[in-house]
């Protein structure tokens, strides 16, 4: 609870669900239109279409009314069949949780991972995969499964490497991706690298509320459906992909939510997908900057794949990440992420995805820099003087030439 009566807004730098844009909350409140209309279709269309570009495909991409763990299972549940190996690398607590699904939809998941603490501050080491591969000489792996962005450690992985190590091992396995948190904040082609299905959700780079989760299917993953044999029915692709032709869907599909998403690839399509990488890179480093000046670390232990979404934030030994979370939500009205999993109580983790601007981002690390102090926390410097001198010394602008 926090111990005053707010005002103003409130400061949402979790990482996802991120802050909805006034313009996306006026398009979801319209009113509900007839799914089967005439002016449905025409919206179905739209979002279709608009969502390809997003995902930088030209083949079908599935809409579910879900949130992103629905569509996990729907990636698995349409390409696999019962007792199938997968292998899927530990990067941190999502890679973990669609490992665990795995295994309750009756598949073989095989784990790897670096030892120890480590895995959790790097991506994934497609040379393990390559070499795994080549063991396979029978090619009992079916699909190969990864996290693009950990969202529960800020590390993200090199997707076009991963099917690079399939492709040298001569392997015929699928490769799914989840870019829940990735998608329209961190580049991702889903085409260009060879991705058979790509898992993203609505309440992140699509600054939507949290309800809809997406499929992006290559012809590959599609022709697999067809002779996969886990149950599948809600998240069967074949009838969706058939109805959508036309612009509608087998069930009742989010009506509003589809508005809010139609209104999202208007603005990031007219604003250019490089254009929005580029601030997103651009906020990552202001914020890497100010945990740096605090002589704080920064939980990916590899500068080339630092997240553009969000920083995770290793806390001094015997500081519990929590209690400063706590104090910052308490007294400044900001939420910052939890540390998930492994490292629960070590780190906490700020959003620099969807919807921010160069003062949230400065909101935030001053709610940081001001729980730190309060919770007692020994800093080297102050974040803040260091993340004002990098975005007033970065114009938005000069990052879109990198
Ligand atoms: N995968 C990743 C990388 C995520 O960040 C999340 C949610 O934060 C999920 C999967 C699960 O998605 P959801 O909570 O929408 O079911």
């Amino acid at each position: 609870t926090l111990d005053f009566h707010p005002t103003g807004r409130h400061f949402l730098q979790i990482p996802g669900p991120s802050p909805v844009p006034d313009r996306i909350l006026r398009a979801m409140s319209l009113p509900t239109i007839d799914h089967r209309g005439p002016e449905f279709g025409a919206l179905g269309l739209k979002v279709l279409a608009g969502i390809r570009q997003i995902f930088q495909t030209r083949h079908p991409v599935v809409i579910y009314p879900a949130s992103g763990t629905g569509a996990w299972e729907a990636a698995l549940a349409n390409t696999l069949s019962p007792g199938d190996s997968v292998l899927m690398f530990e990067t941190g607590h999502f890679a973990s949780l669609w490992n665990r699904m795995a295994t309750r939809l009756g598949l073989k998941p095989e784990f790897l991972g670096l030892p120890g603490a480590e895995g959790w501050r790097h991506g994934v080491q497609a040379g393990m995969i390559e070499e795994r591969l080549k063991a396979d000489t029978q090619h009992a792996i079916k699909a190969v499964c990864v996290v693009h962005n950990e969202t529960s450690t800020g590390v993200t992985s090199d997707i076009a490497a991963v099917r690079r190590a399939i492709d040298a091992a001569k392997h015929p396995a699928l490769l799914l991706v989840d870019t829940i948190s990735g998608l329209a904040s961190a580049d991702y082609r889903h085409d260009e690298w060879g991705v058979d299905v790509t898992v993203s959700g609505s309440q992140k780079g699509l600054m939507l509320p949290p309800g809809i989760s997406f499929n992006a299917v290559s012809p590959k993953a599609l022709e697999a459906s067809r002779t996969a044999r886990l149950p599948k029915a809600f998240w069967a692709w074949d009838e969706i992909i058939e109805m959508n032709q036309t612009g509608y869907w087998p069930y009742t599909p989010n009506t509003n939510l589809l508005y809010g998403l139609n209104e999202a690839c208007d603005m990031l399509l007219s604003q250019g997908l490089d254009t929005v990488f580029a601030r997103h890179r651009r906020w990552g480093e202001g914020v890497r900057a100010a945990v740096r000046a605090w002589g704080l670390e920064i939980q990916c232990a590899d500068p080339a794949l630092y997240s553009p979404v969000l920083t995770g934030v290793m806390m001094p030994e015997g500081v519990d990440a929590d209690a400063v979370r706590k104090i910052v939500y308490e007294r400044f009205d900001c939420s910052l992420g939890t540390g998930l999993g492994k490292v629960r109580g070590r780190m906490f983790r700020i959003g620099h995805l969807g919807d921010c601007n160069d003062l949230t981002l400065m909101a935030a690390l001053a709610g940081c820099e001001m729980g730190f102090r309060l919770a007692g926390v020994k800093l080297a410097g102050s974040g803040v003087q260091a993340a004002m001198d990098y975005f007033a010394g970065h114009p938005a602008s000069l990052d879109l030439r990198r």
